[in-house]
């Protein structure tokens, strides 16, 4: 078997060989980005089955997506030359609820609960608040469902926290009564929330030693990528399945791998991105202490990235203190020289990166080698616009809008609603959707009567004759609750010919129900796209189908409520990847844009303030450039609508991190006039569309009039903020912000014909003004540098 040991270990360096063929008890592969870390965990799962050491069915991997597990599994099989069956490769929230699904039953849930995302418990949070006509003290319901999430990750229950609450403190004593009556009312509805899908996994554990054990003797192999974002509950889970099965000796079994199970994780501290979801870095940091004598392999080579896109890398994250310093390195060259580039707006950032990868593609790199990453998903409206005007394929990743939405929150909730009689959520959600008379009251009246009687909702409905409401309303209860029954008869596992597909349960309900009907009828555009999407649901349900023909009802709901968390459900090939940063971690791209690279953004206003938050912010920054393997481009624009309005942006703090000499700035059209003479006028430019250098950062100096270079020392010197002298910035524009003196020219009125005098640009005519209030932009032909556009509200203009 040495040959094929050879195979396994001939693409893989020193370090990394040790890391697969290492058989002790605990290994920790720490290392930077690209370092393999990943491959060594799938090369080490093919080497265990390959071996014969392990059958597939005793190993665990996680990954921190499910976008990732696939890819693992895909080249687990690929060395193995066949598909291992058996092998759990998935995220903690999936192996969760695979075990919840088949365990929930021991502690007073049904295998078909339900899974509430985070929108579903805000719902119930909402509705809680208002029941319990409670006052808040300011408490606002995200924030409410932000610090159950925080204590359930915490392996908190409402007990426990109620056991050291300061009940002196009103809006304290406020938040146990809803977290006591939360965690009742998912009880109630046989739900989970998506943290307890790990937490309640460890209760169950921990209550449950034969349980556990189980699971304990299953899993002989547990291997966890990305282990640096692991929190406390998933530290805990991890815990509890390596634990040796407690009655071993017992049952004879002690021979079977002596103890516990053997557990790898791999890891980088620097890209630890969740510490407000509770992660935690100590996981990682305490491993040989919880790990005693665990094996501990560095990882050094970097087989991603160029050495220009690992250099600024290195750069930036030097700056974080708290850390060992590692150097990465690549044997890969050069490359070519990050580009960077500062817009006018957010539109202007997003039309270069479509020219950019217009012109990537068309040298020959495939749409889908391309990423586009940004903050926060507000982003990608600008560039959801400009891409579709420009005809490029694209996708946008995780937290998928569509299942957001609410006409198909509403076609799920009749199906968790058939799934689960005890989802009271789903059933309110639908009960007068479309309308039927239902009132608030009606709906009240159910619920209490389904808490008296002690029984589902559902079955409420069924006897909705017994509480004397009118004939109409009981009549439409009725026919509702007559429309699920047939539904569920439909999935019934018992049914002749076994389950129906989800596809035609969905079909019912839609069409009985009138649903669909109703949007079509709808005099509201709007409603028109609602039902499309419904039928879109459609297509996804019966896509489903082919792909699991055995897949049933639950299984539809589990991976919807998974996927939609996390990544998408399909993996189409030919189109541009958009995603928020956090969702990039673990991927690679040949091309990467990292967009709104700005103060307030990136770091994020609402981390900068908090302890740890810009040292995590760089992390974050990090992470995005150690996604590229060819080329990286940085954009920020020097206003961004956000929040409702056009704001002056600031670049980065963290750009000035990056050695100059590793990027190449360009600029915008927007501010740049057009044309070839202009252009050498400029200094230097590629000449046409984005061509005009626009002063390679601090120092180069080069000729052009609005130069960032020749400004900064100045205004750093000034304003003492220590302006990043990097990215290009109209001098005054950034100086009026550095000295807090932000401009505002708000009720400057300017028409065509009129006069200016530009603090930079000197004088010119205004040919154009378009926009409205805020945005409104003067066309501007200026006698020194040609055609500029300028937002009118804080160019450094005045009116000659
Ligand atoms: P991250 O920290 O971003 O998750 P990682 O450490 O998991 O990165 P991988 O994704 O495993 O890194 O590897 C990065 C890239 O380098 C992958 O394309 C991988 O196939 C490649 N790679 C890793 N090791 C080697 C090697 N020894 N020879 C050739 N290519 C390698
Ligand atoms: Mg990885």
């Amino acid at each position: 078997s040495t040959g094929e040991d050879d195979e396994l270990l001939a693409g893989l360096n020193p370090e990394q060989r040790e890391a697969v063929v290492y058989r002790g008890q605990a290994l920790l592969i720490v290392a930077g980005a690209g370092s393999g870390k990943t491959r060594v965990l799938t090369h080490r799962i093919a080497g265990l089955i390959k071996s014969a050491e392990a059958w597939p069915s005793q190993i665990l991997a996680i990954t921190f997506t499910n976008k990732a597990a696939a890819e693992m599994r895909e080249r687990v099989g690929h060395l193995l030359g066949q598909v291992a069956e058996g092998m759990w490769i998935s995220t903690f929230h999936s192996a969760c609820v695979r075990i919840l699904r088949r365990e929930a039953e021991n502690f007073g849930f049904t295998k078909s609960f339900t899974i509430y995302d985070s929108a579903d418990s805000r719902a119930l949070v909402k509705r809680i608040i208002k029941d319990l006509q409670a006052d808040t003290f300011g408490f606002t319901v995200s924030q409410v469902t932000a610090k159950i999430s925080k204590l359930k990750n915490e392996l908190a229950d409402a007990d426990s926290y109620a056991r050291q609450a300061n009940f002196n403190d009103p809006q304290e004593a406020m938040f146990v009564e809803c977290f006591r009556a939360y965690s009742r009312a998912l009880r109630e509805a046989n739900a989970f929330d998506f943290d307890d899908l790990i937490s309640q996994t460890v209760f169950l554990f921990r209550a449950f030693p034969q349980v556990a054990e189980k699971y304990q003797r299953r899993f002989r192999h547990i291997l966890v990528d990305e282990y640096q974002d692991t929190n406390h509950a998933q530290y805990s889970l991890i815990r509890e399945l390596t634990k040796a099965p407690e009655s071993n000796e017992l049952s004879g079994l002690a021979s079977f791998g002596g103890g516990g199970a053997s557990l790898t994780v791999v890891g980088d501290s620097d890209q630890s991105i969740y510490a407000f979801r509770g992660a935690d870095i100590r996981n990682i940091v305490e491993f040989e202490r919880d790990f005693p004598g665990a094996r501990v392999v560095l990882l050094e080579q970097n087989y991603r990235s160029t050495q220009n896109i690992l250099s600024a890398a290195n750069a930036v994250i030097s700056n974080n203190f708290d850390r060992k310093d590692k150097k990465l390195w690549t044997a890969v060259g050069d490359g070519e020289k990050i580009v960077g580039f500062t817009g006018y707006s957010g539109h202007d950032e997003a039309q270069f990166v479509a020219d950019e990868i217009a012109k990537l593609h068309e040298g020959g790199m495939a749409y889908n080698q391309i990423a586009v990453f940004y903050r926060t998903n507000s982003q990608t409206r600008a560039l959801e616009e400009i891409f579709i005007r420009s005809a490029l394929p694209y996708r946008v990743l995780g937290g998928t809008k569509f299942y957001e939405r609410a006409e198909i929150k509403d076609a799920m909730a009749y199906l968790s609603a058939v799934a689960n009689p005890f989802d009271g959520l789903a059933l309110r959600r639908i009960l007068n959707t479309p309308k039927r008379g239902i009132g608030p009251a009606t709906e009240t009246a159910l619920a209490a009567f389904a808490e008296r009687n002690e029984i589902s909702y559902r079955e409420a409905m069924r006897r909705a004759k017994e509480l004397s409401l009118g004939p109409k309303v009981t009549g439409a209860i009725l026919q509702l609750a007559g429309l699920l029954d047939d539904a569920s008869e439909l999935v019934d596992p018992a049914r002749v010919g076994g389950e129906a597909p989800v596809s035609e349960v969905l079909q019912l309900l839609m069409e009985k129900s009138a649903y669909v009907a109703t949007l079509r009828a709808s005099r509201d555009p709007q409603d028109e796209a609602r039902a499309e999407n419904v039928e879109e649901l459609l297509a996804v349900t019966k896509e489903f189908n082919r792909n699991n023909p055995d897949g049933t009802l639950l299984d539809f709901l589990t991976e919807v409520s998974l996927v939609a968390a996390v990544d998408d459900l399909d993996d189409s090939s030919g189109t541009v990847s958009l995603m928020t940063l956090h969702t990039a971690k673990g991927l690679e791209y040949d091309a990467v844009f990292l967009t709104g690279v700005e103060e307030d953004l990136l770091p994020h206003r609402m981390s900068a303030g908090e302890p740890g938050g810009p040292a995590e912010e760089r992390r974050l920054f990090y992470v995005g450039i150690t996604r590229a393997r060819k080329r990286l481009f940085i954009s920020l624009a020097m206003t961004r609508a956000q929040f409702g309005e056009t704001a002056v942006a600031m670049p980065s703090r963290y750009l000035q991190e990056i050695p100059a000499e590793l990027v190449e700035w360009i600029q915008s059209p927007g501010m740049a006039s057009r044309g070839g003479s202009d252009s050498r006028a400029l200094g230097g430019g590629r000449g046409g569309g984005y061509g005009s250098r626009f002063g390679a950062g601090s120092g180069s100096g080069s000729a052009s009039v609005s130069s960032g270079g020749s400004g900064s020392p100045r205004f750093g010197a000034a304003g003492g903020y220590g302006l990043p002298p990097g990215p290009p910035r109209p001098k005054t524009e950034w100086a009026n912000r550095v000295t807090g003196q932000v401009r505002d020219n708000g009720d400057l009125t300017l028409v065509p014909g009129d006069r200016i005098k530009h603090a930079d640009f000197g004088e010119g005519r205004v040919n154009q003004v378009t926009g409205e209030g805020a945005k409104r932009v003067a066309h501007v032909n200026f006698e020194a540098v040609g055609a500029k556009k300028l937002l009118i509200k804080i160019a450094p203009i005045e009116k000659l």
